[in-house]
C-alpha cells in the first residue's frame, strides 16, 4: 500500500514538472516574427587597386610579373639583383669600403670574409624598401664569447643593424643576439648553425620614411627568417640601432630614400655569399 503511494506521488510530481516545463516554454518561446528575406549580394563585387577598380576574378586585371625561380632554395630569381654570386668579379664590381674606395676585405672559398681592421664592406648600389638574400658563416674556430665570437652585421641603408654573432651556444644579451634587431627587438626563436656551418637570412624591409622637416612619418618595419625559421615577424623599428650610449639617445635619423647593404667588421673573420636584392614598393 505504502509502495503505491509512494509511486503515485512520484508520478503526480512528474506531471507538475512537466508542467512547469511545458508553461515555461509556452512563457518563453519567441514569438515569430515575420522578417523580410536579406536582398542577396550583387554579384559583381569590386575591388580598388594601384591599377584601378577591378571587378573581383576578373582575367582582365593585371596579372603579377612572371619570374624563374632559382633553381634550390636561396638561389636567386630571374628578377633579382645580384651583388654577390661567390666571384671575385662580383665582390669588386659590387662592393666597396665605406668611402667606396676598394674594399680590403678578401675573396676566400667563394666567399667574401671580413679583415679585423678593414672597416664595413658595402653595396655600391643603393636600396630602399627591399628584399634581401644573404648567406653567412661565423667562424669555424671559436674564439671569445659573448658579443665577441663570430660578431657581424647586416646594415639596410647603412643605419638598421640585424645582428650576425656566432649564437650557438654562446649566452650574450637576447637583444644582441643573432636575427636581433641590435638593441631593439630580441630574435623568436634562436636559429642558429653550429660554427662554420653556412646559415640565410631572408629579409622583408620596408623603409622609413620621413616629412621635409625630417620627422619619422612611416617607422621601418622587418620580416626576417633565418634558416626558413621566422625571427622577426613584421617588427617595427622604434628607432636606431646604435650601441648602447648612442643608442639609448637614438631616435630616427632622418635618411634619403636610398642607401647601401653594409656588412660589418667587427674583428671576426665572418663570411658572406648568395646576396641578392629585389626592389620592392614602399
Ligand atoms: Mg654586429
Amino acid at each position: 500500500m505504502r509502495t503505491m503511494l509512494l509511486v503515485a506521488s512520484a508520478i503526480a510530481l512528474l506531471g507538475i514538472v512537466a508542467g512547469c516545463a511545458t508553461q515555461d516554454a509556452a512563457k518563453t518561446e519567441p514569438a515569430k516574427v515575420e522578417t523580410a528575406q536579406a536582398e542577396p549580394k550583387p554579384l559583381t563585387q569590386y575591388v580598388d587597386t594601384p591599377t584601378g577598380r577591378w571587378m573581383v576574378h576578373d582575367e582582365q586585371r593585371p596579372a603579377p610579373n612572371i619570374i624563374t625561380p632559382g633553381n634550390e632554395c636561396g638561389a636567386a630569381p630571374s628578377d633579382a639583383i645580384v651583388l654577390f654570386d661567390g666571384t671575385e668579379t662580383s665582390m669588386t664590381a659590387n662592393w666597396t669600403d665605406t668611402k667606396g674606395n676598394p674594399t680590403k676585405w678578401v675573396f676566400r672559398d667563394g666567399s667574401m670574409e671580413s679583415v679585423e681592421k678593414a672597416g664595413y664592406i658595402q653595396s655600391k648600389q643603393q636600396f630602399g624598401s627591399c628584399q634581401l638574400h644573404l648567406e653567412f658563416a661565423t667562424p669555424a674556430t671559436v674564439k671569445g664569447n659573448s658579443q665577441g665570437r663570430g660578431n657581424s652585421g647586416v646594415f639596410l641603408q647603412g643605419e638598421y643593424e640585424i645582428q650576425v654573432l656566432d649564437s650557438y651556444e654562446n649566452k650574450t644579451y637576447p637583444d644582441g643576439q643573432c636575427a636581433a634587431l641590435y638593441g631593439r627587438s630580441v630574435p623568436l626563436a634562436n636559429a642558429c648553425r653550429k660554427p662554420g656551418e653556412w646559415q640565410s637570412y631572408d629579409i622583408i624591409y620596408h623603409r622609413a620614411m620621413f616629412d621635409k622637416d625630417g620627422k619619422v612619418v612611416q617607422k621601418p618595419t622587418f620580416t626576417i627568417f633565418q634558416n626558413g625559421v621566422l625571427v622577426q615577424d613584421h617588427v617595427t623599428l622604434e628607432g636606431g640601432t646604435q650601441w648602447i650610449n648612442a643608442h639609448a639617445v637614438s631616435d630616427f635619423r632622418p635618411l634619403p630614400d636610398k642607401g647601401p647593404i653594409q656588412f660589418q667588421d667587427h674583428g671576426n673573420p665572418v663570411r658572406y655569399r648568395n646576396v641578392w636584392v629585389r626592389e620592392l614598393k614602399d
